[in-house]
């Protein structure tokens, strides 16, 4: 199998691959013109934490592929479990008063790994679906309690839920609300907790690290303000949840303030919000918890999951549903007219059990904790000397650095030099997956790496900022 694979990929070369991509694939958010022109990198093959292009460059990926494969590439249990699926049922539904062995054993264990308030799950193809879904649940069961006025989802800037319609509009990317008319109505957004950019203000000098963390409490909880004057402006009887990530991924692995997520479950105890966790990102072992609601000390109603659940190996998403949520919806419900054909797929959730298991064995999740996570937070803490790095932040596993042109103030460098994207370029052609938002450089590697690969990366982080340094130097930005 694996021979047939690569002498079908070694038939055609890469100039070939790149022209038919560039003749006939519309990629995900992507300048169609501007990578038909440059020609895409074609990935062939993963191991472990490394893939490898057609060129036969081998590269570490820092990004998980895109935040999902938790447990590395080419794992065996994985795919034998999708093989034995595939053979025994590749597919069933579950419209019409059926279910299979996967989905069900699936709903058990993951009843199991989430915390105590969560016995049901609501299963979809992906985290936007899964968010769709949250949308149509936290509706249905306001109606259900005769308050179909109380609508309103408040969400955040800078925030992703994903690119569906519902799953866009509940993201605060304002590139994504200006092309397609969003966000829908009912969906508003406050600002995020993002201290460095709305916090921290202009320092003559670094902050002591006692001095920065009193700052940053005082920001959660300003933050977290921001919340409970939404409510009140639209009327707390408007108002229907309230939804977040722990850690805001793609808007830059954002790690809020440790006061603030306390303070926004006060604020929607005190009006009867729901809280909805995004945990696309962040469940399944990337914060050194199994959610990261548990990580930052929260009790979500719905948490949505999709990624690192088949650490991407297929495609699986869904909802953890509250007690307080699924009792409402069983008890009084009648039918819930909202489903996925692919809700509850026999091979994915085949594949999601193998992969949970396999965390479980592993102790995957008391590693990023106890061992690799700590590892990893003191490597980047040593990046802030250099002279590009203005923050370093990291959770479990994964971490940011924010490239400034004037360290002390925190000043950035114009955004038209795209330094973020110049760094990405380096780190691409080093043998390095790091991702740029924005000048924000993100990684969230496997959560099976180990020290060793941990310094590897970091000193190809470090070799990439240098050459970065150098750029900037020759072209008299500084
Ligand atoms: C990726 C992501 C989504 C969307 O998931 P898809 O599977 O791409 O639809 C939703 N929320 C968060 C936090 C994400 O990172």
């Amino acid at each position: 199998m694996n021979a047939i694979l690569k002498s079908a990929a070694a038939v055609r070369s890469t100039q070939d691959w790149q022209a038919a991509d560039a003749a006939h694939y519309l990629h995900p958010f992507t300048d169609f013109k501007s990578l038909a022109h440059k020609g895409s990198r074609v990935i062939t093959r993963g191991d472990n934490i490394y893939l490898w292009d057609s060129d036969g460059h081998k590269i570490l990926d820092a990004m998980s592929g895109l935040w999902c494969v938790n447990v590395g590439y080419g794992r065996t249990e994985l795919i034998e479990a999708a093989t034995r699926q595939m053979t025994e049922l590749p597919f069933y539904n579950s419209f019409f008063q059926t279910a299979t062995p996967p989905a069900i054993e699936l709903a058990e264990l993951l009843a199991q790994v989430s915390p105590p308030q969560f016995q049901h799950v609501f299963f979809s193809g992906s985290g936007s679906e899964g968010n769709d879904t949250v949308v149509r649940m936290v509706r249905r069961y306001w109606d259900l309690l005769g308050q179909p006025e109380r609508s309103v989802i408040i969400s955040r800037h800078n925030a992703y839920h994903g690119s569906t319609m519902a799953g866009a509009s509940l993201g605060g990317m304002s590139g994504m609300h200006a092309q397609g008319g969003l966000p829908i109505p009912g969906i508003t957004h406050i600002e995020q907790p993002f201290w460095f950019e709305l916090g921290r203000g202009a320092q003559p000098a670094p902050l002591s690290p006692a001095a920065e963390k009193a700052s940053r409490d005082a920001f959660g909880l300003t933050a977290a303000g921001w919340l409970e004057a939404k409510i009140l402006e639209i009327g707390a009887d408007k108002v229907a949840a309230f939804i977040g990530e722990p850690v805001q991924g793609a808007g830059g692995v954002i790690v809020p303030p440790e006061t603030y997520w306390p303070e926004v479950q006060c604020i929607c105890d005190k009006y009867g919000v729901l809280l909805v966790s995004d945990e696309v990102i962040c469940g399944f072992g990337r914060t050194g918890h199994w959610f990261g609601c548990e990580r930052f000390g929260f009790k979500p109603d719905l948490m949505t999951f999709a990624k690192g659940v088949t650490s991407g190996y297929v495609p699986l998403g869904g909802v953890m549903v509250g007690e307080r949520i699924a009792k409402v919806l069983i008890e009084q419900g009648g039918e819930f007219n909202h489903g996925y054909t692919y809700s509850g797929h026999p091979v994915a959730c085949a594949v999601a059990l193998a992969n949970i298991r396999l965390i479980q064995r592993e102790g995957l999740v008391e590693r990023v904790h106890d061992d690799t996570g700590p590892y990893l937070a003191a490597q980047f803490a040593a990046l802030a000397e250099h002279p590009l790095v203005g923050e370093v932040q990291s959770c479990g596993l994964m971490a940011a650095l924010q490239i400034v042109k004037d360290k002390p103030s925190g000043r950035p460098f114009d955004s038209a030099l795209e330094i973020g994207m110049l760094c990405r370029g380096h780190c691409f052609a080093s043998g390095l997956i790091m991702r740029a938002v924005g000048d924000r450089m993100i990684i969230a590697p496997p959560l099976v790496i180990t020290r060793a690969q941990i310094d590897e990366m970091i000193t190809l982080i470090r070799h990439c900022l240098d050459l970065t340094l150098a750029d900037v130097r020759r072209n008299g930005w500084l």
